[in-house]
């Protein structure tokens, strides 16, 4: 005879967790996929029916400013009272310029200009045909353009996985060729990153590298952090060989290491830099690629051949105007409260470290913060990340990292409960 509590729990997996058959999901073998529904969210969680989850990544590292945030909602209400659906590219809207104007005064890109995109990948995309449109505007053959190992810079176009070193992408180079490789060594803390300097060093040498494109802070190869001066003295590099450089702060953007952009933690200042995520805090799609007027200035008296039917969609705009207000009120309040959490967070990570026998380091950069696990078994790993779920915590996981990367408007209590949490649950390994 079944037990009917047996029953009811069954039907209750199904009518909560179902088996999704018509959606590809990304990255993942397609049988028999089993996920949590989420029906609402708030801060820093997010709701099944049953579950109340510390949405401890941010998503995908997206949702700086929290969930349900009443600002950005009001936002999105006005700008639907307008009645504007869509505006073609052919026209201009207030959002879309004082976005722009807004970018360029951040960056302090005089003159330069803002182009949009949809997300990380297409701006990274946008990035590798503006360096090849400027070294062509001078008459240089330069077209290869380099990236660290182990780096991801977008997985949803042919082009900004193949600059990724990611091992998701290892398929897609066996089919693709382009000139795009990620044979950067990453830097490392005990040398100073002088391997990879000497290195890469040596790379610049060959006439036919146009740019290397680079994480403002390295965020899934597994915040692989950047030595003291390290980025100044690449910069000197590619200077040295005319190289221009490509800033992706599609992860480490908006506050997410205490700084609007982790780059300017340094003394560089990049060519080209790209964002999205963070930039509308998730609440629409928007990439933008930010260019320097050197280099935009090539486009004064011929066309810019290049463009998507969603550039600058208005609703994004807007959103992400909303967002900055919020990234920027009171002097940037937000985001330099960031910078202390992540020295709190270090605090806690480093703790977590020494009362576990399973984490190999915790590093992070503000809230961009990764626990580096011994274990390499997939197996392990996943049974790890189910058991966090399990226990109503949410922290994105590619091989053995474990991200910590909340909303910048989490606070002290949550952070420290939930990294008390995650040791639990790791001591148990
Ligand atoms: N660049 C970096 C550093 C990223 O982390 C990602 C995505 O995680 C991307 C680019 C790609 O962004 P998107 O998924 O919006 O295309």
């Amino acid at each position: 005879m079944i037990n009917p509590r047996c029953m009811l729990s069954r039907i209750n997996i199904f009518k909560y967790n179902k088996k999704y058959l018509n959606t590809l999901v990304p990255w993942i073998t397609q049988n028999n996929i089993i996920q949590h529904k989420i029906i609402s969210a708030d801060g820093c969680h997010i709701f099944t029916h049953d579950k109340k989850i510390v949405d401890f990544t941010s998503g995908l590292m997206v949702v700086n400013l929290g969930h349900n945030n009443k600002y950005i909602m009001d936002g999105i209400h006005k700008h639907l009272d307008t009645g504007i659906s869509y505006v073609s590219s052919q026209f201009a809207t207030d959002q879309r310029e004082k976005l722009s104007e807004r970018l360029i005064d951040i960056t302090q890109y005089d003159k330069g200009k803002v182009f949009y995109t949809l997300g990380g990948a297409d701006a990274n995309e946008t990035a590798i045909f503006i360096v090849h449109e400027y070294h062509k505007n001078f008459g240089s053959k330069k077209k290869t353009i380099l990236s660290f190992k182990k780096s991801f810079h977008g997985g949803s176009t042919i082009a900004s996985s193949l600059l990724s070193g990611d091992s998701r992408v290892d398929n897609k180079k066996k089919t693709y060729s382009l000139n795009l490789e990620s044979i950067m060594e990453n830097p490392s803390m005990h040398d100073g990153g002088i391997a990879s300097l000497l290195q890469i060093k040596q790379l610049l040498k060959n006439d036919d590298i146009a740019a290397i494109i680079i994480e403002g802070s390295s965020g899934t190869a597994g915040v692989i952090l950047y030595p003291d001066k390290y980025l100044e003295e690449l910069e000197d590099i590619c200077r040295q060989n005319n190289v221009l450089i490509i800033c992706d702060e599609v992860m480490s953007g908006w506050g997410r290491t205490g700084e609007v952009f982790a780059y300017m933690k340094h003394k560089i200042k990049p060519d080209i830099i790209t964002s999205a995520k963070g930039l509308t805090s998730g609440y629409a799609p928007l990439g933008v690629v930010i260019v320097k007027n050197n280099i935009v200035e090539i486009y004064n008296n011929k066309p810019f051949l290049h463009g998507l039917t969603y550039f600058a969609h208005p609703l994004s705009c807007t959103i992400a105007n909303r967002c900055l207000d919020l990234y920027l009120e009171n002097n940037r309040e937000i985001i330099k409260n960031a910078d202390l959490k992540g020295i709190y967070l270090n605090k806690l990570g480093n703790k977590l470290c020494d009362s576990t026998d399973i984490v190999y380091e915790y590093r992070n950069n503000g809230l961009l913060g990764c626990i580096e696990l011994k274990i390499k078994n997939e197996k392990i790993l996943k049974q790890i990340s189910d058991d966090l779920l399990k226990n109503n915590i949410y922290c994105f996981r590619r091989y053995n990292y474990i991200y910590t990367a909340p909303p910048l408007t989490i606070s002290l209590q949550l952070l420290e409960d939930t990294i008390d949490k995650i040791q639990t649950i790791l001591q148990k390994y």
